[in-house]
């Protein structure tokens, strides 16, 4: 049976970074108590459509998750556990800034069933963090590890990202150098410059510079390159992981597998259909106080948009895609209705075929999306 998510957004961080647009809000503690009631009103509207269901992964993201006052999550679990039937072997991540990570917050995480911590490091070049205002300085990262070490916490993700202004392939490679031999996965995102940003005015406005795509590709590359060498596999295109410590909820959103979002701002996929709860915050808590869900947009995909999504996310793992599984789903033989371009591309050596999966070449993930969309 498919693996089935569960994910809680957490919408709170105590200042904005410059390049974010994500849901999250700077907002004080009785807003957190207002939240985490909205939370459990909404676990409590959807608990019985779900009880047949045994979540296999739980992924508390945001936003930052460790900023809520302390006991938040031992509250939040409590209802979870008390309304949802969960693995026995659950993977329970989540996510963590250096800046406010403590050892007692960590205790908490540990008593309330976590067992992965994805650590929000973006970069190790204090040049680079003041750059784009995040709280954080590599003190506190170095302080984080420390506390892992000391609470034997041995699952640890690092978010990176690559083709930051100021960034230097140097200061990129201290940082992948010293996570390395500290964690077990490292996430390398490519910069998004998202419009309505501070990052996107202070670029468009030339007060800063961004590395241009070459060298964000070769910042990649090497960074890759790294990892690889120190026994990571590259499993998809942005994540590597040490053998054994594939994330297991990020696999579920490349698989088609259900995941239930909660919270403001959560993405749901269930049974073909993808919904999400609105992204006001004074919304979110209202319509949950009227006892109603705060479904915002609903989408039950077609047989055709479902082709396009399988292809666009197999082909991002280094799995690949089931050519058995494809026909099967879809009724398309991909090699027969796409054979002049996969003829072309496995002869240009960017893709191949290996034990029935087509995938795209080791060292041409950074090419992916072009390759994909001659698929689609
Ligand atoms: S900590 Fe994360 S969610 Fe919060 S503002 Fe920064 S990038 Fe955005």
């Amino acid at each position: 049976m498919k693996d089935f998510g569960l994910y809680i957004h957490i919408p709170f961080c105590s200042k904005k970074c410059d390049y974010c647009d994500f849901v999250s809000f700077s907002l004080d503690e009785n807003a957190q108590k207002s939240y985490l009631e909205a939370l459990c009103r909404e676990i409590d509207l959807v608990k019985d459509k779900y009880k047949a269901i045994t979540f296999s992964t739980i992924f508390i993201g945001g936003g930052t998750p460790s900023i809520v006052f302390d006991g938040f999550f031992k509250a939040l679990t409590k209802k979870l556990y008390s309304c949802f039937k969960f693995s026995k072997k659950l993977e329970f991540t989540i996510e963590a800034n250096p800046h406010s990570l403590t050892e007692d917050k960590l205790k908490e995480y540990l008593s309330c069933g976590v067992n992965r911590i994805s650590l929000g490091v973006q970069s190790l070049d204090e040049q680079v963090l003041d750059t784009i205002h995040r709280t954080q300085s590599p003190k506190d990262v170095y302080h984080a590890f420390r506390l892992f070490k000391k609470l034997n916490i041995s699952n640890v993700n690092a978010d990176i990202i690559v083709g930051l202004p100021n960034q230097s392939y140097a200061s990129i490679s201290r940082t992948a150098n010293y996570l390395k031999s500290r964690v077990q996965h490292i996430s390398v995102y490519g910069l998004q410059l998202e419009e309505g940003t501070p990052l996107y005015r202070r670029v468009k406005s030339h007060e800063l510079r961004l590395p241009d795509d070459d060298m964000v590709a070769d910042f990649f590359q090497k960074t890759a390159k790294i990892l690889k060498r120190t026994g990571f596999n590259q499993y998809e295109i942005s994540n590597f992981a040490k053998p054994g410590y594939d994330c297991r909820h990020n696999q579920l959103y490349w698989d088609g597998s259900n995941y239930l979002g909660i919270g403001v701002a959560a993405h749901s996929y269930v049974d073909g259909t993808r919904f999400c709860n609105t992204s006001n915050f004074n919304e979110y808590i209202n319509s949950l106080n009227g006892g109603t869900l705060p479904i915002k947009d609903s989408e039950t995909l077609t047989p055709a948009q479902k082709r396009e999504e399988c292809i666009m996310l197999s082909l991002r793992t280094s799995k690949g895609l089931s050519l058995k599984e494809f026909s099967a789903n879809f009724n398309e033989n991909l090699l027969l209705s796409k054979k002049e371009q996969i003829e072309r591309l496995i002869k240009l050596k960017k893709l191949e075929i290996k034990n029935g999966y087509l995938k795209i070449n080791e060292g041409n993930q950074y090419l992916s999306n072009a390759i994909i969309l001659e698929l689609l």
